[in-house]
């Protein structure tokens, strides 16, 4: 493997990094980048392939299947497989704290098993047995959400905060089995990555999984980049001498060492960039979906919340003269109060009454 296809490997990553953005961002700017981009992908690819192409993203992220979850958990096996191999027998020789060697396999232990639960919990659906206790939970706020509005699919009344999960309809997919196709009681997204969605129920346990696989990434990274620095420094390898393209003496300079590392360790120094970059874009992540969790809002109401009241509010549909009002988020009661409400969800109160 050389710098060109490590360099083309992290551009690919960071451009799905960027794209990503892009379609979530509520920046109309950059919505329209993405679209004029699909325009002039779709003049210069070959309409078979666009067909095929179009099939295979509906596949992936409108149905539900389990090809990301076997991709986590490949990716993860591989990053795993190459600090155990190399960077603890290495680190353990330069007699580095077992502590902080063995934090990785800890985090894993716990992001495994918030994994587990993210992916099988019931994220909060609503059926005909729970309907109405659902429907006294959260205030209804006449713009985003109305009352007495019924879900088309479900034949059920819709209860403030809930969405229909639209991982249905797909293509050549009938069975019922691969699809949402539900109503999530205060639903936030659906993620490709667990294969469920993320919903009243189990917020708590996808924040977890997504802090603990934040700090793994960054944990490993801080773990490689220590190793790295620590056999640069015994070696005294700033102090060397190398001879340039020219036949000229060089002082070793970092990009020179870096090379030189990536020679000596090449998947040490791969396996580094890549969870160095998945560390910012967890990161990231991470502090947004904490953000949310704090004023208390879902995605969907985030992405929602700036246009809800003059595009989707009926009432404003009804009577195009009425003053345009500004979505009012009436569901934060103070930060812990609103934690509190994530982490201890009313699920066995509501099993209780159901009994
Ligand atoms: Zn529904
Ligand atoms: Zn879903």
């Amino acid at each position: 493997m050389d710098f060109l296809v490590l360099f083309l490997f992290y551009l690919a990553l960071v451009l799905i990094g960027i794209v990503t953005i892009c379609i979530c961002s509520k920046n109309y700017r950059l919505k329209g980048l993405v679209r004029g981009g699909a325009q002039i992908f779709s003049c210069i690819i070959p309409q078979c392939f666009q067909e095929s192409l179009q099939k295979l993203l509906h596949y992936l992220f409108y149905t539900r299947n389990h090809t990301f979850i076997i991709l986590h958990l490949v990716v993860q096996g591989m990053v795993y497989t190459e600090y155990t191999w190399e960077i603890f027998g290495y680190c353990q020789e330069l007699e580095f704290s077992l502590y902080y060697l063995i934090l990785p396999y800890l985090l894993l232990a716990i992001n495994l098993s918030f994994f587990t639960l993210t992916c099988v919990a019931n994220p909060g659906t609503i059926t005909k047995a729970n309907e109405l206790l659902f429907l006294q939970i959260y205030e209804f706020d006449e713009m985003m959400f109305p009352k007495n509005v019924k879900c088309p699919t479900c034949d059920l009344r819709k209860p403030a905060r809930s969405k229909h999960c639209r991982r249905t309809q797909d293509y050549r997919l009938t069975e019922i089995s691969r699809v949402c196709n539900w109503c999530v009681h205060r639903f936030d997204h659906h993620c490709v990555w667990v294969n469920n969605c993320i919903g009243a129920w189990n917020t708590r346990y996808f924040l977890i999984y997504l802090f603990t696989l934040t700090a793994s990434a960054a944990t490993m990274a801080i773990v490689s980049t220590a190793f790295l620095v620590h056999l640069a420094v015994v070696s005294d390898l700033y102090q060397e001498i190398y001879i340039d393209d020219f036949g000229r003496f060089q002082v070793m300079d970092t990009v020179f060492l870096i090379q030189y590392l990536f020679l000596t360790f090449p998947r040490i120094v791969f396996m580094l960039g890549f969870v160095l970059v998945l560390s910012f874009l967890l990161g990231g992540y991470m502090c947004f979906a904490l953000y949310l969790a704090a004023t208390n809002q879902t995605t969907n109401e985030w992405y929602k919340g700036d246009w809800a009241w003059c595009q989707h509010c009926p009432l404003v549909a009804q009577s195009p003269s009425a003053e345009p009002q500004v979505y009012k988020n009436i569901h934060s009661h103070g930060l812990w109060s609103n934690l509190r409400e994530i982490f201890i969800p009313a699920f066995p109160h509501y099993e209780r009454k159901k009994k």
